[in-house]
């Protein structure tokens, strides 16, 4: 008998009030004296970059390109570039080089980019927003023109601001404050796509972000804002769309005539198409148990994440910092490095120290895994470097939630196992080619 339903989810506290207590504040543009600008993406890849030292740039020239996908990025102050250095950088876990930029603190702003109408034809809307360098905001950053170029049979536009990570509240906030835009930039993704619908997903009990991108919608009777359940990974893509559609998908969700885009994407996407301004700052909730005056601050993208903590009151105790949510960020070395437009949170949690016993064998972490994974199994085989057992099990499709680790009731970190699991996989298949 099976002590778990097979379920793939897990209700899990949101401690979504935390950060939602107090209004949402600007930090001092003097209190930013430098920006700083990874110049490699997570392959490795070095970017492109277009100033050297010495140049005077302003809010919103393009500095440097990443090659893959060419995706430009834009300074976020005005002033002068400084040098190129090296420094710490959470999405790669490594020292990388970036890009540094002194704030003359003028704000000097370049001309806006070109708009573009809502019926100019679907080509120039992608090529817009692959002008403007607009990547996923919901955390993976992926480029969002990527998603668009040369699709076909996309019947909906399903924009996900269901948030489902804990302490966050980015997406929900700029969905009160911003329903206009976000419904704005997913009319241009449908036009983009061709697709005859959309629908605009949030979880249950966000009335008053709900009331308001119904009343933004309410003029267009093929845009529909649906309320999910409150169960995590939610705003997972193949979760949500399994919950939407009832259907599955392999790799894309294109493969059933969905694409997905996280709604602070479509509402940076109104931003460059109708207005011409590119992503240089950016709203980023601050909260966790340890934080006593938790809210969401608007900074300039670019910005340490030591300097936005020195906004905060902090309780005086042994802490780890996540540049994320808590269930899929790994912990940060310190709080030295950049924020880039796709990182929407500092999570600030107390350090506990769990110590881990030996698996019981319950198949919890099968039971919730969304993925439909066995994760009990991969760490049998990863113990035993079983490679072939490895690809049956299908490790690669983890996509690192973290509910595995969150019902172990041995306190194992399986998540992480299974992080390293994919990497000896990877490390083993290139090593077969
Ligand atoms: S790893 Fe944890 S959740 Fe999975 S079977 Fe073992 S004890 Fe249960
Ligand atoms: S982290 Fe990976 S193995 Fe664990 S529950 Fe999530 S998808 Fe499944």
């Amino acid at each position: 008998m099976k002590l778990f339903s097979t379920k793939g989810h897990r209700k899990i506290p949101g401690n979504k009030h935390i950060s939602l207590e107090r209004d949402v504040t600007t930090i001092d543009p003097k209190k930013v004296e430098r920006v700083y600008f990874p110049l490699v993406a997570g392959n490795n890849a070095p970017h492109e970059v277009l100033v050297k030292e010495g140049d005077k740039v302003k809010v919103g020239t393009k500095i440097a390109v990443k090659p893959q996908f060419t995706v430009p990025f834009f300074s976020s102050v005005s002033g002068t570039v400084l040098a190129i250095e090296k420094r710490y950088n959470p999405m790669t876990g490594r020292v990388c080089d970036h890009l540094v930029i002194e704030n003359d603190f003028k704000m000097t702003k370049e001309k806006p980019l070109k708009t573009v109408k809502l019926d100019a034809p679907k080509e120039e809307i992608v090529a817009a927003i692959k002008e403007a360098g607009i990547i996923g905001l919901g955390g993976a950053g992926f480029p969002t023109w990527v998603k668009y170029n040369n699709v076909k049979d996309i019947h909906t536009i399903l924009i996900n601001a269901v948030e489902c990570e804990p302490y966050l509240t980015t997406d929900y906030l700029e969905a009160k404050m911003n329903a206009a835009k976000i419904v704005g930039g997913a009319r241009y993704l449908q036009k983009a796509a061709g697709a005859s619908k959309i629908i605009i997903a949030l979880k249950v009990h966000k009335e008053d972000a709900c009331n308001c991108l119904r009343d933004a919608a309410s003029a267009y009777s093929d845009i529909e804002v649906r309320e999910v359940p409150d169960y995590y990974p939610m705003g997972w893509e193949k979760t949500l769309i399994y919950h939407i559609f009832k259907k599955r998908y392999d790799k894309l969700p294109s493969e059933i005539g969905v694409i997905v885009n996280n709604s602070s994407t479509a509402m940076v996407v109104y931003d460059a198409l109708v207005d011409g301004k590119v992503v240089t700052e950016r709203l980023v909730t601050v909260s966790g148990n340890v934080v006593k005056d938790a809210r969401n601050i608007i900074v300039p993208v670019g910005i340490l994440a030591e300097t936005i903590l020195k906004e905060f009151d902090i309780e005086d105790k042994e802490f780890v910092l996540l540049p994320g949510g808590p269930m899929t960020s790994n912990p940060a070395k310190d709080a030295s490095y950049a924020l880039i437009s796709c990182m929407g949170s500092l999570t600030l949690l107390e350090k506990v120290v769990y110590r881990p016993v030996a698996c019981l064998r319950c198949g919890a972490c099968s039971a919730h895994c969304p993925a439909g994974l066995q994760p009990v199994e991969i760490l049998r085989a990863f113990d035993g470097r079983d490679y072939d057992r490895l690809e049956k099990l299908e490790t690669m499709r983890c996509v690192d939630c973290g509910l595995c680790s969150y019902v172990c009731p041995s306190k194992i970190e399986v998540t992480d196992m299974m992080k390293k699991a994919k990497t000896i996989l990877r490390v083993h298949q290139s090593q077969k080619k």
